[in-house]
């Protein structure tokens, strides 16, 4: 009967969620696990002029190497680190971890990399956060003038707040970006209101191109407020040579992308700068 079908229907959707929400637990507990057993990696992404394709910085880009499941994307597992607050700790071992990775590097290069760490809304809204951010660069003596951290729109939407935590960022050095711009709602208003240095262009205005090209007039805007704001410009997702040369000549002077290097483990960035 109807009633019965609509109670095994009842049973089935109750099963598939609590497996889902025992896949979350199982999730968490193994990202605190993680953490502490030394699961998590650290991959760096080059951020390339794209005048002279030379490398002038990286962005730090979280990995799980889980022990059965191998290698997790942050996509999967960065949502229940925020929303179970296990973040918190993630983005400091993050931080921490990367400031010594590059600065390490950089020192054997005689040149210091610029050094981008994603953070989430969570982080960057809790009381310490700027506090942390001091003490791991004081602690590990990265320059705060190389690091730049990357906050995306819907991060800064509770604007006092924001002005307060950028503020106290901004008097310790340290450079801000917008993540993924183009892609939030309050884009204008933010760049008004708050001391931002960078814009980075999200990916989906870019990925189409040259055979569409209805990114090209998003690009055009972005470029012409960014300069009139005296902000920079990193391009997000460049795969194709022709890509980087269409964005070149509308203004935009930085990128990254697949086209210059995948994320790579520190050994191999290490690999990629010394053998030029
Ligand atoms: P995001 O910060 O916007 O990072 C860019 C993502 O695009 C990265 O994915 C990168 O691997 C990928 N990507 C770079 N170049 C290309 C390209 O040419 N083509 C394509 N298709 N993709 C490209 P990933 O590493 O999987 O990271 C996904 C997101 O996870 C990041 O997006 C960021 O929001 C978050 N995330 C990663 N690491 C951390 C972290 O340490 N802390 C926090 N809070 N979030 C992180
Ligand atoms: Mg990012
Ligand atoms: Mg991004
Ligand atoms: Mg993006």
């Amino acid at each position: 009967s109807a009633k019965a079908a609509g109670r095994n229907r009842y049973q089935f959707y109750s099963q598939g969620m609590a497996e889902r929400s025992n896949e979350r637990l199982s999730m968490e507990q193994g990202l605190r696990r993680a953490i502490e057993e030394e699961q998590l990696l650290v991959y760096y992404q080059p951020q390339v002029d794209l005048a002279d394709g030379r490398i002038f910085g990286v962005e730090a880009l979280v990995r799980w190497n889980h022990p059965e499941l191998g290698m997790i994307p942050p996509v999967r597992f960065i949502p229940i680190a925020e929303e179970s607050g296990v973040i918190d700790s993630l983005g400091r071992w993050v931080l921490e971890r990367a400031c010594r990775d590059i600065l390490g590097l950089s020192e054997s290069l005689g040149q210091q990399l610029g050094l981008a760490v994603n953070v989430s809304a969570r982080e960057f809204t809790r009381e310490d956060f700027v506090v942390t951010v001091r003490d791991t660069l004081a602690r590990t003596g990265f320059p705060p003038a190389c690091l730049e951290l990357e906050i995306t729109e819907s991060t800064l939407q509770v604007i006092e707040q924001s002005v307060e935590i950028l503020g106290a960022l901004k008097a310790i050095g340290i450079s801000i970006s917008i993540d993924d711009f183009g892609t939030g709602y309050s884009s204008l208003s933010v760049l008004r209101d708050l001391p931002i240095d960078r814009i980075k262009i999200d990916r989906s205005f870019v990925q189409y191109l040259p055979e569409k090209p209805d990114g090209i007039a998003i690009v055009e805007a972005i470029v012409a407020i960014a300069t009139s704001m005296h902000m920079e410009i990193i391009v997000e997702g460049i795969e194709r040579p022709e890509q980087a040369a269409i964005l070149f000549r509308l203004g935009c002077g930085a990128g990254q992308g697949y086209l210059f290097s995948r994320p790579v483990p520190h050994a191999a960035l290490v690999h990629l700068l010394t053998q030029g």
